[in-house]
């Protein structure tokens, strides 16, 4: 594992160093305990065709990251500085990295306040840790068939305006355990966050979602909820999806608010060709079904024979796995 320490006193950022896997000795008064002084990120890299060993768009990991450094008041470092200890910690375990277009190795980039002091302000100290595992595919392989299943329940919401959605930290994925537990218990698979009065849209589970759709001109067209608020994380993924929709220019893509009225109207006259979320772990998960508000709704996602989730799905795996040849996002170790 890769462990950075920040001390204030010494006079900032330290020397980074990559130690055995080992346990943390905290104090236990240590900010991060109580008061949840935590960001993390996740990432991954990939064994190529080729056999190079890439990362996916670390720049853009990096940079989230020192976004929610600043919202949490725990020190900004350098982008580039990190990814560099993180090629050099993979490097090092590189056996670790699947031999499997099927796999990759997951990251984890971690900063903890670590201050032994129990009042409210920023940590003057902290630790930002890298730890890795090897990942298969995060859906089991019906989920992956059938679609998942997604409840709307419009009594929960993840983020709100003003609050932290937008930023990756710890505080704001604790309390979905809740939510996302009821959402099994009533036999979904994943929760469908919806914010305010209008059940706006907002994410799934721990991914960003796209609606694909006819539109009111009778036009195709890819929608996902604009960055312009906090209710969005801005997902990698995200962005990936949005650049190759563009780059392609077969449909209409636009960053807007959309409702679950709108779901439901655009479902009525069966104008709604796909819904899927978008993340890391999954990269693409097709959605076949959302239960809100008493309504069962069969979303037709997976019926399509050239379905657009799968169109991004290949080709994001193509650009992991170096089928694409020195694609740009593609950071080689
Ligand atoms: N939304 C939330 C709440 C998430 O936790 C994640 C996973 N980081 C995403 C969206 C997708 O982001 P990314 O594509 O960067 O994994």
């Amino acid at each position: 594992m890769l462990k950075i320490f920040y001390h204030e006193a010494l006079g900032g950022w330290q020397a980074p160093e990559i130690v055995p896997f080992e346990n943390l000795v905290l104090h236990p008064a240590s900010k991060v305990l109580h008061y949840a002084i935590q960001l993390f990120e996740g990432l991954k890299a990939f064994r190529g065709v080729d056999g190079k060993i890439r990362m996916f768009r670390p720049d853009m990991n990096m940079s989230r990251m020192n976004s929610s450094a600043m919202r949490l008041g725990l020190p900004t470092f350098s982008g580039e500085e990190l990814v560099k200890c993180c090629n050099r910690l993979i490097g090092i375990d590189q056996e670790w990295v699947p031999h499997s277009t099927a796999s990759s190795l997951y990251l984890r980039p971690t900063m903890i306040g670590i201050d032994p002091t129990l009042g409210v302000a920023s940590s003057e100290s902290a630790l930002l840790y890298v730890i890795l595992s090897p990942v298969g595919s995060y859906f089991k392989a019906s989920e992956a068939k059938d679609g998942v299943s997604l409840l709307a329940d419009p009594r929960y919401t993840r983020a709100w305006p003003g609050g932290c959605g937008n930023y990756k930290v710890g505080s704001n994925y604790g309390p979905t355990i809740y939510v996302q537990r009821e959402a099994v218990e009533r036999g979904l698979q994943q929760v469908l966050w919806l914010y305010g009065e209008d059940d706006e849209v907002t994410e799934a589970g721990t991914m960003n979602i796209f609606m694909f759709c006819i539109n009111d001109d009778g036009e195709k067209e890819l929608i996902t909820p604009p960055l312009t608020s906090s209710l969005i994380l801005p997902g990698v993924t995200r962005d990936s999806i949005l650049g190759l929709a563009r780059e392609w220019n077969q449909f209409k893509v636009t960053e807007r608010k959309f409702c679950m009225s709108e779901v439901c109207h655009l479902l009525s006259e069966n104008r709604l060709l796909e819904l899927f979320g978008a993340g890391t772990a999954c990269i693409v998960s097709p959605v076949s079904y959302v239960e809100y508000a008493g309504r069962s709704l069969h979303i037709p996602t997976m019926t399509h024979s050239n379905p657009v989730y799968k169109m991004f799905l290949n080709r994001l795996t193509d650009i992991q796995y170096g089928v694409v040849p020195d694609h740009p996002w593609m950071i080689t170790i």
